[in-house]
């Protein structure tokens, strides 16, 4: 897909102030990162918008404070940490107010190619509402807004969103580009076949990914939790395993909408069990495999079976393009992780372009250690689903077109 956003190679940044709206939410223990991806993942727009001469200010949100400032919620850890990686000073904007008087001053003192970092986004109750003045305050700090966070592109807020409302230069950051690249292109101009895969606990969660990506690609394969609310839908007895009786009829229309399309819908043949949901949730447990039409009425299904992972598996080898979302089954539990693994293992094997869209098949793809082999880990969870709905992010649409 040729994007059509002006972007950070679009635009002349020297001298002037750019605001960059990262995604700095990163995993903290005790006021430590814990794993630095999401700051990695930011560098190459900062390490560009600092080399063409530009005064960079950051923002970002962190985790959800609920009642303004909070100390556990402070991006300063953030800022020594991408100092260390920039190789350079970051000065770090600590105000409750975001853009408080440290802010300013900080920003007034910038020489071209200097970093600032103002505090978390969410320290102001405006900004998740996308409401004045928070929007107008961060506009009035910069001349440029360059929005880089994928993983809150699908949220119109103050940062995202309501800044775009007083700064009419605005372009899309390098990460942004590469996200929209590989999952627009996929869902828009896939290399065919295309396969899509979906897993995780509810239907219910993925409705409109189902009905959307049913008409973009040729293969749509269901695993984990949502594939029992479709057995049960044809007849099958799922004995405990989760299902949402108010889906029943939904799962109908898609297995319909798929045979009116002449599309694949794939659900499982076999289902590996036990006797209740694993507590605590990672200590393995006694599993039995059953077919997924018979599954016995004290059991539950907690992972894809063995077949149907050489089967999942197989229709991925045929692929040319792979969207996956959602784990094949608890996999937390390593007694009911083989689905995800062997998942995990056929995109890696593939010549197929293999997208992953963030979120829990992410974290799975990255601990098996198959993340260089995958052509794109969406950094969104939230925000890639929306884009597999076909749904116009806000924070991309207020982007300017070229
Ligand atoms: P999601 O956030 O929708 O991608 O779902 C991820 C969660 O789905 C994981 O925590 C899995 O443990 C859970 N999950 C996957 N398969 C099943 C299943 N068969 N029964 C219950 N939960 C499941």
């Amino acid at each position: 897909m040729n994007l059509t956003k002006v972007t950070v190679d679009d635009i002349n940044v020297k001298g002037k102030r750019v605001l960059v709206r990262c995604d700095f939410n990163v995993p903290l223990k005790d006021g430590v990162i814990t794993n630095d991806n999401r700051i990695t993942a930011a560098l190459p727009t900062i390490k560009k918008l600092i080399a063409d001469g530009g005064k960079v200010i950051l923002c970002s949100h962190l985790g959800k404070p609920k009642n303004g400032p909070e100390e556990k919620f402070s991006l300063a850890p953030v800022a020594v940490r991408l100092a260390e990686l920039l190789g350079q000073d970051v000065v770090f904007a600590n105000d409750d107010e975001v853009v408080g008087e440290n802010a300013k001053k900080a920003v007034e003192a910038m020489n071209d190619g200097d970093v600032v970092l103002l505090q978390n986004t969410r320290f102001r109750k405006e900004e998740t509402k996308n409401l004045e003045p928070f929007s107008s305050e961060l506009a009035s700090l910069a001349d440029v807004f360059v929005m880089d966070a994928f993983g809150s592109a699908h949220r119109a807020h103050c940062s995202t969103a309501g800044v775009t409302d007083h700064i009419k230069d605005t372009a899309v950051g390098y990460l942004m580009q590469k996200e929209i690249a590989f999952l627009g292109n996929a869902v828009e101009n896939p290399v065919r076949p295309f396969v899509a895969i979906l897993g995780g606990a509810k239907v219910a969660d993925k409705l409109n990914v189902i009905s959307n990506l049913l008409e973009k690609c040729d293969t749509l394969i269901i695993g984990g939790g949502m594939a029992y609310t479709f057995i049960k839908a044809q007849g099958g007895n799922v004995g405990t395993s989760l299902v949402d009786d108010t889906k029943i009829e939904y799962c109908l229309e898609m297995i319909e909408k798929a045979k009116k399309l002449g599309k694949n819908l794939v659900l499982p043949v076999d289902t590996t069990c036990a006797k209740a949901f694993p507590d605590p949730i990672d200590v393995p447990v006694e599993t039995s495999v059953a077919p997924t039409f018979e599954i016995p009425e004290d059991l539950m299904g907690l992972d894809i079976g063995p077949k149907t992972a050489e089967m999942f598996a197989d229709a991925v080898k045929s692929a040319k393009t792979v969207v996956w979302n959602g784990p094949m089954g608890v996999s937390e539990n390593p007694s009911f992780a083989n689905g995800t693994i062997t998942v995990a293992k056929a995109l890696a094997e593939t010549d197929a372009t293999t997208i992953i869209g963030g979120g829990d098949s992410a974290a799975a793809v990255i601990n098996l250690g198959f993340a260089d082999a995958m052509s794109h880990i969406s950094t969104g969870g939230g925000a890639s689903l929306e884009y597999l709905e076909g749904k116009v992010l806000p924070g991309v649409a207020v982007i300017a077109d070229k």
